[in-house]
This record gives C-alpha cells, sequence and structure tokens, in this order.
C-alpha cells in the first residue's frame, strides 16, 4: 500500500527534532531562526521625544500669535535637564528629549522668529508632535518569540535593545547526492547518451533556501561500491538527500546499499504524481531521503516531505508551504490513480498549466510559479476557487 502525503509527512517528523542552539553576532544573525524568547528590556520609544525640529512648549501658552521667549536649546544626545519657564519656549530637534515642563512641539514651519522670541503661527495641542515613551514597545513586552525567522526589521529591534549577540538554531547540514552513470559535471566531455546532472544544484539550492547547509557530493556512479563509499562519508550530517536509483530497477542501488549498511528504512513509496519512489530512513543518527531521480519528481517530493523537516531541524515554527486562493483558469484533470501536483503559473489570480506535466519536464518546471494538486481521478473545472502552493521562497 502507497502511504498518502499526510501519512508520509506526519511519520517523517514523528522522528526530527530541532538541532542544538548556538549564539552568534546579531550581525550575522539575518534569516536566523531564534532560539530563544526576547523580551523587551527597553521601551521604545526610550523617553518622550520631539518628532520635529521646532520649538518645547506648553500648548495652553502656543496659540496664535503668541509670542514666546526662546531661553534654550535641546539638541537630540544628552538630556539637558532644562526646565521650561513661564511663556518660554526651547529650540529643539528630532529625536531630543522633552524638556521638563514642556506638552507640545510647535514645528519650525508654524512659526516665526523675532529676535530671541518665537511668534506661533499655528496653535498646537496638548501632546502634539511628540512620541511617547513606550508609545511603540512596552518595557517586558515580547519582541519575538523561539522559531522566528529574523528579519531585517528584527534585527533593528534587537539592536535597539542593545543586543550584541543572539541565540538561534544551528542550521543543520544536509548532504546532496546524486546517482547514475549517465550524469556528467560541466568538467567532463558529454558522451552520447550522458548528460549533466541537474539534481544537486537544484537540491543544494532548495537545501539551502530551507535553512539547511548543503555539502554537496561528486555524482555517484550506478555501482555498488560507490554508493557505499558515498553514503559512509554522508553520514558526518545531520541528513542525506540522495536522488536517482531509488526505483526498483536492476540499477537502482540506492535501497540495497542503505540496507547493506544498517540503514533502518522507515518509508518506502508515496501515494503521489510527480514521486512515488521515495525512501525515508536512519542511518545512524542521520536522516536519509531518497528521492526520485526526474528532476520534477526529486522537486516536488523535496518541497512536500524534505523541506518541513529541515525547517522543523532548524528550528523553524511555520514549515507549511505559503499558498494563495486563486481560480482556475482552465479546467485541470487527473486520470491516474495518484493526487498529481499540477505545475503551473497563476496570472491575475488564476491558475494555468504550463509545459509538460511529466516528471522529466525540467524547462517546465522552470516556468511555473505554484502547484496545484489535483486528487486521484478528478476533474476540477474552469473557474473553481481552490488554494494554489506559490513556489517562491
Ligand atoms: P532514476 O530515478 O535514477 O531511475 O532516474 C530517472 C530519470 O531521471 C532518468 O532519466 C535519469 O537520467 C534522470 N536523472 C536522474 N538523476 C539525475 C540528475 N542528477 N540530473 C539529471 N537527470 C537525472
Ligand atoms: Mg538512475
Amino acid at each position: 500500500m502507497l502511504l498518502s502525503e499526510t501519512e508520509t509527512l506526519r511519520q517523517v517528523l514523528e522522528v526530527v527534532t530541532p538541532t542544538d542552539s548556538e549564539q552568534i553576532s546579531t550581525w550575522k544573525a539575518g534569516g536566523r531562526i531564534l532560539a530563544e524568547e526576547v523580551a523587551a528590556g527597553i521601551a521604545l520609544p526610550r523617553f518622550d521625544n520631539s518628532t520635529m525640529d521646532g520649538y518645547a512648549v506648553r500648548a495652553a501658552e502656543a496659540v496664535a500669535g503668541a509670542r514666546l521667549r526662546v531661553t534654550g536649546e535641546q539638541p537630540a544626545g544628552p538630556d539637558l535637564g532644562l526646565t521650561l519657564t513661564d511663556r518660554g519656549a526651547i529650540r529643539i530637534y528630532t529625536g531630543a528629549p522633552i524638556p521638563n515642563g514642556a506638552d507640545a512641539v510647535v514645528m519650525q514651519e508654524d512659526c516665526e522668529l523675532a529676535g530671541a522670541d518665537i511668534i506661533v503661527r499655528e496653535p498646537v495641542e496638548g501632546g502634539e508632535n511628540i512620541r511617547v515613551r513606550g508609545g511603540d514597545l512596552a518595557e517586558g513586552q515580547v519582541i519575538a518569540r523561539a522559531g522566528a525567522r529574523l528579519s531585517s526589521a528584527l534585527l533593528a529591534v534587537l539592536a535597539s535593545q542593545g543586543r550584541e549577540t543572539v541565540q538561534v538554531y544551528r542550521r543543520p547540514r544536509v548532504s546532496v547526492l546524486a546517482t547514475g552513470s549517465e550524469l556528467r559535471t560541466p568538467d567532463q566531455p558529454l558522451a552520447e547518451g550522458e548528460i549533466f546532472d541537474t539534481n544537486r544544484i537544484m537540491l543544494a539550492d532548495l537545501v539551502e533556501r530551507a535553512g539547511g547547509i548543503p555539502v554537496v557530493f561528486d555524482v555517484i556512479s550506478d555501482e555498488e561500491e560507490a554508493h557505499l563509499a558515498a553514503f559512509g562519508r554522508a553520514t558526518g550530517s545531520e541528513v542525506i538527500v540522495v536522488a536517482g536509483g531509488v526505483s526498483v530497477g536492476e540499477k537502482d542501488l540506492v535501497k540495497p546499499t542503505l540496507q547493506k549498511l544498517g540503514c533502518k528504512m522507515r518509508l518506502w513509496r508515496v501515494a503521489i504524481k510527480p514521486g512515488k519512489p521515495f525512501l525515508f530512513g536512519h542511518l545512524g543518527k542521520t536522516l536519509v531521503f531518497g528521492l526520485p531521480g526526474n528532476p520534477v519528481s526529486a522537486f516536488v517530493t523535496f518541497l512536500l516531505f524534505v523541506r518541513p523537516a529541515i525547517l522543523r531541524m532548524g528550528g523553524v515554527s511555520e514549515i507549511s508551504l505559503p499558498v494563495r486562493r486563486v481560480q482556475t483558469g482552465e479546467e485541470l484533470t487527473n486520470g491516474g490513480d495518484r493526487p498529481h501536483y499540477l505545475r503551473g503559473q497563476i496570472t491575475a489570480g488564476a491558475f494555468r498549466q504550463v509545459g509538460r506535466q511529466e516528471s522529466h519536464a525540467l524547462f517546465a518546471l522552470s516556468q511555473a510559479n505554484a502547484l496545484v494538486r489535483v486528487d486521484a481521478r478528478q476533474t476540477i473545472a474552469s473557474g473553481v476557487e481552490l488554494e494554489a502552493i506559490l513556489l517562491v521562497d
């Protein structure tokens, strides 16, 4: 019996746990996953300050036409501890602390200079042009929880707290392997019947985007010795992703050689198209994913089963693929007996298939920006609303 995608993913995630964490420089933490809860030790803004260049005043005194004596100046920087006197004004700049006794700032464009005085042209209300302490972020408020990805803006909030280092999950190391005696690399001549390897670069990039560190191996020829040697070396990483040779042909050596090395098989084959040959097991402490060699199948099975596992290992809380509600822009048919993940394009909210829906059709895949799942023996009419999986991450 072939397993469903849901059951396959459930069984994969059952044995996946987050890696340990490490303390790194906040400067290096962009895109990393937080492994601690961070709460504010410093409120934002840290003190009441001016939003404008202008004059700190008492709103009640700053009526239209009022003449106020300028008694001092408070630039952005150390608080000079100035106090506003009756019918006085203090020159102030953006970000500068509000002097004692002031409750508003008149912007400089709204007053006129008259010797040592200003004449107010536009009156202000109490609190106007003042950013209040803690108005954005209160002391003690949670900034981010473990599992959050550190965005550029979150890094800036950490900086506002004076954080020089941050605790993040370690990125899991993922060995990327490809098998096939027909596969060559650009430094080798291409004989008749041979092709360049395309899976390793695609999988390495997918690993990287999932937050893993790809460790790319040489291409493995369809010989037992080559498989045994490569798998032996790859156990140094937390995960092995091997594409090709996972099926049941005589030249498909991944499963038998893994078994020879003592790999405990947990899953074998899944009911999806493109896909089906899919292997998941344990080789010592290393998780092993065997994917079909056909590039589109390798891509889809990676997204559905390997990506969530790498994300979970990397401590990410949100591991599901991004989806978008779309309308079918044409009829979608799956005559087969497995759910089919159709490759297509969303244009103006409508999903249409692109290129050949076959597992070798790599160029067609490259033109797609979304997948739509169509159940076995199902036809979805044009104009139906459904969720498409986005291929952007
Ligand atoms: P396999 O799963 O090994 O039977 O391979 C299925 C198909 O995918 C065959 O046409 C292979 O030539 C092709 N294939 C397997 N691995 C790769 C790869 N790394 N790069 C490009 N094509 C591949
Ligand atoms: Mg092969």
